[in-house]
This record gives structure tokens, sequence and C-alpha cells, in this order.
């Protein structure tokens, strides 16, 4: 029986690239011969050890990480990550503070977070809604601040930084869930690093945290072990049952982004893939509208209302019915915004961008 072919927009847990669940599917059952699957094998095999650390070495060429970073595969998702950065880095220094550079729904939730362990500053003016990235010359940064936060790209909104904050000596926390691996990072400029994994690298139930050695051992005595990243770090992110599963796949995605090319093809398909759908909003007369600056709109989640700028709801109803019977779904905004919301990662391939852009041109020549 023929499947319907779906085009899945999806902000996460998102599309996966087809030969990697094609992969995991033959690998299901028995993996390696072993006559057993990988969701049945101990974590203390030398087989699960296999995948574990080979998904570690292609991350590290991936992005080229220096040696004396570690690589840590948590639980908790990127909401466990807001708690594990405070109760590990905040206190770094003294004064127990951290700068937070809001710009969305998911920095705003971390540094609500940090509140709970130290002094958070928030470094701009507060924001009435979220459209852009406040300019950084107005940033008042407190050098004594144990680390700066931001959320490189905000996956409700659609803000995504196309630069490295400077943050002088005070070290870099960034939360990059939803844009990892789609473009090179100098892992050198950051202390740490976390990505939840189910939206450009495997399935929901791992998170990577990339993280400088010299910032390890100093979390509070309250850390709960489980998110002390030191230990992590001293058992290999096997201080207990690790989702193998979900790191099983995370491996899988790596080898196919390795495989395509890496971090500079992800990059040039984003750009590609992205530009497709904004130069539609942009020569759209204001039929499309995308609320965020132009300098930092996302090429990863591309939010946008239909009719007006505050968004005419019968018609976006009727643009989401018509996608769903093409077979493109998860479009629909988040419940915040509202409006429409295509999420453009690596898995999404540029034929299915085509296809949602030639839907788009369709519906604008339709009204
Ligand atoms: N950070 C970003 C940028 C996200 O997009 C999300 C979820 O979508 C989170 C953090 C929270 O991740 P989780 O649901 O895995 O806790």
């Amino acid at each position: 029986m023929d499947t319907k072919t779906i085009l899945n927009f999806g902000s996460g847990p998102a599309k996966l690239p087809k030969p990697v669940l094609i992969q995991a599917q033959k690998e299901l059952l028995d993996y390696n011969g072993l006559g057993i699957s990988i969701l049945e094998m101990s974590h203390r095999t030398s087989d699960f050890n296999q995948i574990i650390n080979s998904a570690e070495s292609l991350l590290r060429e991936l992005l080229s990480i220096p040696a004396n970073y570690k690589v840590l595969f948590m639980q908790g998702g990127g909401t466990g990550q807001f708690s594990a950065v405070a109760l590990n880095l905040i206190g770094l220094k003294e004064d127990r503070c951290a700068d937070y550079i809001v710009t969305g729904t998911w920095s705003a939730g971390a540094a609500k977070e940090a509140e709970k362990h130290g002094k958070v500053n928030v470094v701009h003016p507060k924001m009435d809604r979220y459209t852009g990235i406040p300019d950084s010359s107005s940033w008042s940064l407190n050098p004594s601040a144990s680390y700066v936060y931001f959320c490189c790209n905000e996956t409700v909104h659609g803000i995504e930084f196309n630069f490295i904050p400077d943050t002088k000596d005070v070290i870099l926390v960034s939360d990059m869930s939803s844009n990892f691996l789609s473009r090179p990072v100098d892992v050198s400029k950051f202390g740490l690093i976390f990505a939840g994994a189910q939206k450009n690298v495997g399935c929901a139930g791992v998170t990577i945290v990339i993280v400088r050695e010299d910032l390890l051992g100093k979390a509070l005595k309250e850390c709960p072990t489980i998110l002390d990243y030191n230990v992590q770090a001293k058992n290999n992110s096997l201080h207990n049952t690790p989702p193998t599963y979900s790191i099983y796949i995370v491996k899988l995605v790596l080898e196919w982004i390795k495989n395509n090319g890496g971090t500079d093809a992800m990059n040039k398909l984003s750009k590609q893939k992205s530009s497709m759908i904004y130069d539609i909003i942009n020569n759209s007369n204001g039929f499309y509208s995308c609320p965020i600056d132009v300098s930092c709109r996302s090429r990863m989640n591309i939010p946008f209302r239909i009719g007006n700028m505050e968004g005419d709801e019968a018609l976006e109803r009727e643009f989401l019915e018509g996608a769903s019977k093409l077979g493109m779904i998860s479009l629909k905004g988040h419940r915040s915004v509202g409006g429409v919301r295509a999420s453009l990662y690596n898995a999404v391939t540029v034929e299915e961008t085509q296809a949602l852009a030639t839907y788009m041109k369709e519906f604008l020549h339709k009204h």
C-alpha cells in the first residue's frame, strides 16, 4: 500500500532524514548481527560504547571541537539545561550572577529558571514583543557575571543570531537547540553550548552538551548529581542509564550530515531554503508578513501572518487546511504567536521547500 507523501514542516520533534529512518528500521530487530535490538542492549556493553563513542567523535569532527571541551549526552531536554547551566555555572564567581540576553520564549524561560539559583541580569530593556535582537551597543553586560547566556535561535519567534555576542572575558553559554549543526560554529568562543536533539540532530530524549573542561567541578552543592556536568564527564555520560536509542539515532544523523557535506553544506542549504520562503514573503505586497527584523530572521523557523500584519484568521485557516490536503503538515504557528510557521531543519529538502513555496505563490494569486 502506498503511503501518502507527507512534507513535515514541524518545529520539533521534527523530520528525520529518510536514510536515517531506513537504517534504524533495518537495524531495529537485530543490531549488527547480535540478535537483539539496541532497545534491548545494556548501556554497559562494548557495542553500546562504540555507538556513544562514535557519536561523540563524529560531532567532534563536524564542529572541530577543541580537545579541551567535553561532549556530554544528557537527559531532561533543553528545559533541563536551563537548570543545569545555572546549577553548574552560576557559582563560577562569588557574586553568583549571570547575564541573560532575552530574545524570546526560550531564553526567557532559561532566565526564569536561573533566578532560582542566583541573580539574573537581563542586559537590555524588557521587550513588549519579541521581534528582533536589541542592539548590542545598548547591552549592559556585567563584568563580574559568571556567564552570559543567549538562545542562538528562538524557535517560537524565528529569531536567529548571525553573530557571536562579544562578552569580553565573561564566558558565553548558548542554547543551540533549534539551529545546531545547521552551520559551522567556532566552539572555542563558547564556555558551553547545548542542544536538544529533536530538531536538527535526532529524536527526543537526548540533549547534547559541549562544555569547556575548566568549567567543570564548580556546581552548586544543591545541583542534582544527574545534572552535574563533572559527574557526566567523568563517566562518559554513563553515570546512569542514558537514553540509548536516542543516542544511536543521533549517531545516524551525524553520519548523514557528514556524508552530505557537513556543516558547510547544511549552512548553504539552510540559506537557500529559507531564502525561497522569505523571497515570497518579501515580494507579496504585504499579503504575507514576517514581523521579525530582517537582520535576524531565522533560517530554521519562519513565522508569518497572512492577509495583514495581525493575521486574518480565516485566511490562515484556509491556508493551513489547503496545505494539509497537499500533505504539508505542522505549519501552524506556536500557540503563543499564532499564524503560520515553517520549520526548515537540515532534514527538510530543497524540493519540499519548493513545494511549500509553490503553494504559497498559488495561495497568494488565488486571493
Ligand atoms: N530551547 C529551544 C530553542 C527550544 O526550541 C526548545 C523546545 O522547543 C527548548 C529549549 C526546550 O526543549 P525541551 O522541550 O527539550 O525541554
